[in-house]
């Protein structure tokens, strides 16, 4: 899986997943791991 480009939650990072929710690619710092999908798509639910 490439994904290309900057983190489309910070633009500062170079975006490593691509949420499957949203479609967003994100960094490491915005992609959460245990739930599968971006931080923009769990915030508010985080553990
Ligand atoms: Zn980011
Ligand atoms: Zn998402």
């Amino acid at each position: 899986m490439s994904v290309t480009g900057l983190c489309q939650v910070c633009e500062n990072a170079t975006a490593t997943y691509g949420c499957q929710r949203c479609g967003r690619a994100v960094c490491e710092d915005h992609w959460n791991d245990g739930v599968g999908a971006c931080t923009a798509c769990v915030q508010g639910r985080q553990q």
